[in-house]
């Protein structure tokens, strides 16, 4: 599974020690940039759905100014793999922000990715599967079908608003009823990895930032490890050192 390190810190891009480690960097964040960083690795760029949805109960950032952001960014910053298109996450808490249903936001994600595959087929916009229960994901399956996208063929396919319960056996289930897709877990806990990431093809996580403000590197002269390098390094290592469940069961 290749693991993307999410950070707040878009000029990482361009420093040695993450010249290994494919980042994941948000249009949030890096928008506000006049002059983009220079990039010395691989990365993906994230919508910031969750902050958008959960704040705003919509999408302010239109599909063509998302697209144009995007394009400059692949033209500009070196190593750009794919981005994520502007899915609607189906948390029950965000359902209430939006006011729509569970399939109302799987219609908008398809949508979204039909949109911006249309606006610019040249960048990479990965398709992302939304629901609460497993069925739901199985039904987003379908509609991408009845759609015309075959989400068989895709190099990668999201998975959203797993993150919350991950920790369940019921994201398990769901990732298993999901195979062969080749998926991305979107903010993936090490639990999650764990359980299921060898049933993964990448996935993505900042859950170090929390814990580097919560518990900081004790030898840190900073009073925070939400945004040290150091810490997030570290913790890069023991993601992708963690051996699956899967694994370990054949001894
Ligand atoms: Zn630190």
């Amino acid at each position: 599974m290749k693991f993307y390190l999410g950070t707040h810190r878009p000029y990482w891009l361009r420093y040695s020690q993450f010249k290994d480690i494919p980042l994941f960097v948000s249009d949030r964040t890096l928008r506000k940039y006049k002059n983009l960083p220079e990039s010395i690795t691989e990365w993906a760029c994230d919508s910031g759905g969750f902050t958008e949805l959960s704040t705003y109960g919509e999408w302010k950032t239109t599909p063509h100014r998302y697209a144009a952001r995007v394009r400059r960014y692949m033209d500009n910053i070196y190593g750009f793999q794919w981005a994520s298109p502007q899915d609607w996450m189906c948390e029950p808490w965000i359902l209430e922000k939006t006011g729509k249903t569970v399939t109302e936001h799987q219609e908008l994600s398809i949508k979204s990715l039909a949109n911006l595959r249309t606006l610019s087929s040249d960048i990479h916009w990965v398709p992302v599967l939304q629901g609460w229960e497993r069925d739901d994901y199985l039904r987003h399956w379908e509609m991408y079908e009845q759609a015309g996208f075959n989400l068989e063929s895709e190099s990668i396919v999201g998975l959203g608003s797993v993150c919350r319960r991950q920790a369940t056996k019921e994201a398990e289930w769901i990732v298993k009823s999901l195979q062969p897709l080749r998926l991305h877990g979107f903010g993936m806990k090490k639990t999650a990895i764990q359980n299921f990431g060898s049933l993964l093809s990448s996935s993505d996580s900042m859950a170090w930032s929390y814990g580097g403000r919560m518990k900081p590197d004790p030898n840190c002269p900073k009073k925070s490890c939400a945004n040290c390098e150091h810490f997030a390094i570290d913790w890069y290592n023991s993601v992708i050192n963690i051996k699956y469940k899967e694994e370990l069961s054949l001894f």
